[in-house]
């Protein structure tokens, strides 16, 4: 039997397997290649028009030929940055385990709707068993949280935006003000401007030398914004800041939260898997104080991107803010039992989204997460004590978890020496990159230039990362 060439939407059994099979053979030959991989081939963007015209064609009339349109895809997942292998150690880097993408395509084969529990009780009840288990088991938040699946981050921060405006300011947004740090991941604001709060009521209260949250200052900004009219209704921390993983002081902006009554988040989207290990749960307690907590599965749980969390204590909150149903809804059926995810969130129709969380999490065991994410802890110490270790560098903050963030050390003090050292901290990782052995990205802390090595992908071992040194060693020696 072959794959005949008008091949039709409904496929036999038979051809179920047979492309199933040419597809999975296509990607144990790309796993088998990734850790040969250089940490990018994508090429520079000036010139990518061309190298991507070839993949640009509209769809034809009549259909393909399976293996040849294999062939352009893994031409095309090769035109990129590696993300599913061990060198990439820029921004919050993804990894994705194949479990999890196993997870995703029987999910999408079997095609049952995810908005409404009605329409697949039982995957509900598996989707609803993960995001307990991150809202009480891994934040610590009480029996009764829960939470919603998101496609990330960004999203999860746009529903806790959306239900603290809700909950705390009601129908009127007048003078609706939150708080959050210079060090707050963008998405946070994009929220806020997306959910109707002006840009000027969106607070940066200052941070301290070692880039928290100042709380005696966030404190004294509420209150005088208070005086000042003003209806301050969010504060927001951050458990694993983006730039240089820092955590904010969790107990006390809880307390702060708690005494204003304001509504507290913690975006905890690179930060809060690392609860699950020991050094993780001591250094980011004060997250189950919070009444919304985002999670990104898709950094430290390793998943294919595509998967965020937004867990809170009240899932009537999240409820309450993301109402709305259509009277065509109104033969479905519903239960106290279990959640309608379209009424938590943004999405109606959706995928069964807990399920490329549950299967990895049933397959391998918690305690795999756990000592891979140990692992990220123990390679960001081994890196920052090697970075110390270079004389030409500056390495300002031991890391709190997985990013350790370094600078050319300027001559002496002057602004023109603090100006030449950034000049060249800013172009060091094109010659650290230059090889294809890492990827490195620069990024500005507090005005000035600096390089972060973040160790999230789950392929990162020791080698790679003394490899990254190497690169760096060789980098600086260069300049
Ligand atoms: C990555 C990140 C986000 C955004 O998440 P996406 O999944 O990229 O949308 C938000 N907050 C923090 C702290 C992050 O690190």
């Amino acid at each position: 039997m072959g794959i005949p060439p008008h091949l039709p939407l409904e496929v036999s059994p038979e051809e179920v397997r047979e492309l199933g099979a040419a597809v999975v053979s296509r990607l144990a030959e790309f796993v088998a290649e990734v850790p040969r991989h250089p940490a990018s081939s994508a090429p520079d963007m000036a010139a990518v028009a061309e190298l991507v015209a070839p993949f640009t064609a509209a769809p034809p009339e009549e259909g393909g030929d399976l293996s040849v349109l294999l062939d352009r895809l893994c031409r095309a997942a090769d035109l990129a940055m590696e993300t599913a292998g061990p060198r990439v150690l820029a921004a919050i880097p993804g990894g994705g385990i194949y479990t999890s993408a196993l997870a995703e395509f029987f999910t999408r084969t079997v095609n049952r709707f995810g908005g409404l529990a009605a329409a697949a009780p039982a995957l509900t009840a598996m989707e609803e068993s993960v995001l307990r288990w991150m809202a009480q088991d891994v934040c610590g938040l009480p029996t009764g949280s829960s939470g919603i699946l998101t496609t990330g981050g960004s999203t999860a921060n746009l529903s806790a935006v959306v239900t603290a405006r809700h909950i705390r300011l009601g129908e009127s947004l007048e003078n609706g003000t939150l708080y959050v740090g210079a060090q707050t991941h963008h998405s946070v604001a994009k929220a806020a401007r997306i959910a109707g709060i002006r840009e000027r009521n969106i607070r940066v209260v200052p941070t301290t030398g070692r880039l928290h949250l100042d709380v005696a200052a966030t404190a004294e900004t509420i209150r005088r914004d208070r005086r000042d009219g003003l209806r301050p209704f969010l504060l927001v921390a951050t458990a694993g800041t983006t730039d240089a993983g820092t955590i904010d002081p969790l107990p006390a902006l809880a307390d702060l939260a708690e005494e204003e009554n304001l509504w507290f988040h913690v975006d905890a989207a690179y930060g809060g898997f690392f609860r699950l290990t020991e050094r993780g749960r001591r250094r980011l307690a004060g997250v189950e104080r919070a009444d919304s907590v985002t999670l990104d599965p898709h950094k430290t749980l390793f998943l294919p991107f595509g998967t965020g969390a937004l867990v809170v204590r009240d899932p009537g909150a999240l409820a309450a803010a993301h109402q709305g149903t259509g009277s065509v809804l109104q033969d479905v059926g519903s239960s106290d039992a279990l959640p309608d995810y379209a009424y938590r969130g943004i999405e109606l129709s959706r995928e069964n989204r807990g399920t490329r969380v549950w299967l990895p999490l049933h397959l391998h065991g918690v305690a795999a997460f756990r000592t891979a994410l140990d692992e990220k802890l123990d390679l960001a110490e081994h890196a920052y004590e090697q970075l110390t270790g270079m004389p030409a560098l500056d390495v300002p903050w031991r890391p709190e978890l997985s990013t350790v963030t370094f600078r050319i050390r300027p001559r002496d003090a002057s602004p023109e020496a603090v100006e030449k050292a950034d000049e060249a901290t800013r172009k060091l990782p094109q010659h650290i990159n230059a090889s294809g052995r890492v990827l490195i990205y620069s990024t500005v802390i507090e005005g000035r230039q600096a390089i972060r090595m973040c160790v999230v992908a789950y392929a990162t071992h020791r080698e790679h990362v003394d490899e990254a040194l190497d690169e760096i060693a060789a980098a600086v020696a260069a300049l």
